[in-house]
């Protein structure tokens, strides 16, 4: 039996952009996924004091961002989910045994793991992607995990800076993708603040 081998790859995705979709897609074919679902954080834990953009609409402009995208899909897994947003949790539900899950994360997330949710079962439910991210450590890979080294070109951008630039009125054109631009516009997010 050959296992279909799934990535996640979680985010608040505040907005998504070219960072998010270029690790995803390197990723997939660095490690041969079938396929890599961006899993939009309901209420993630360790931002609620910094997430601007409501779960619906963060949601709505990965799925525009993916579209047409081979093999990349939004998921909604967790915002069906009352309550926190904990990897373990959608690992569990997702999980089956001809199944194989890699969780991809960028270099900087390497640094948080050990204060993840029932983190001592996820590491023994997944192998974890480390993407390299600009200003996070190189080739980072945490011990005690299966884990995976993807190398990517570095892209020095992030939603929090995206977030800035809407709101000083400069262009984030091509830094995310437009069919999530048009979203982003058409709903208003990140003007003000
Ligand atoms: P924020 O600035 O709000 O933290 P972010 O750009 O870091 O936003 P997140 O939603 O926090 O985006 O990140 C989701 C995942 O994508 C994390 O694993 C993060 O490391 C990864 N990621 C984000 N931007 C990049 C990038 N430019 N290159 C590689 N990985 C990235
Ligand atoms: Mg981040």
């Amino acid at each position: 039996m050959t296992r279909e081998r799934l990535g996640l790859m979680g985010g608040t995705f505040d907005p998504v952009h070219i960072g998010h979709l270029v690790a995803a897609s390197t990723a997939r074919v660095a490690l041969q996924l079938d396929r890599v679902l961006l899993v939009v954080a309901g209420d993630p834990w360790q931002k609620h004091d910094t997430v601007v953009a409501p779960a619906e609409a963060r949601y709505e402009m990965v799925l525009a961002a993916c579209d047409g995208t081979d093999g990349i899909e939004a998921s909604r897994i967790e915002l069906e989910r009352a309550g926190l947003t904990y990897t373990i949790d959608t690992v569990e539900e997702l999980r089956r045994p001809e199944r194989e899950i890699f969780v991809i994360v960028g270099a900087d997330v390497v640094r948080t793991l050990d204060t993840w949710h029932r983190v001592d079962e996820l590491r023994d439910l997944v192998t974890l992607a480390v993407v390299d991210r600009e200003h996070a450590a190189p080739r980072a890979l945490p011990e005690g995990w299966r884990a995976e080294h993807v190398a990517m070109p570095g892209l020095d951008v992030s939603s929090s800076d995206l977030r800035l630039r809407i709101a000083a009125g400069q262009p984030v054109d091509f830094l995310i993708p437009s069919p999530a631009v048009r979203v982003l516009r058409a709903r208003g997010l990140y003007t003000s603040g």
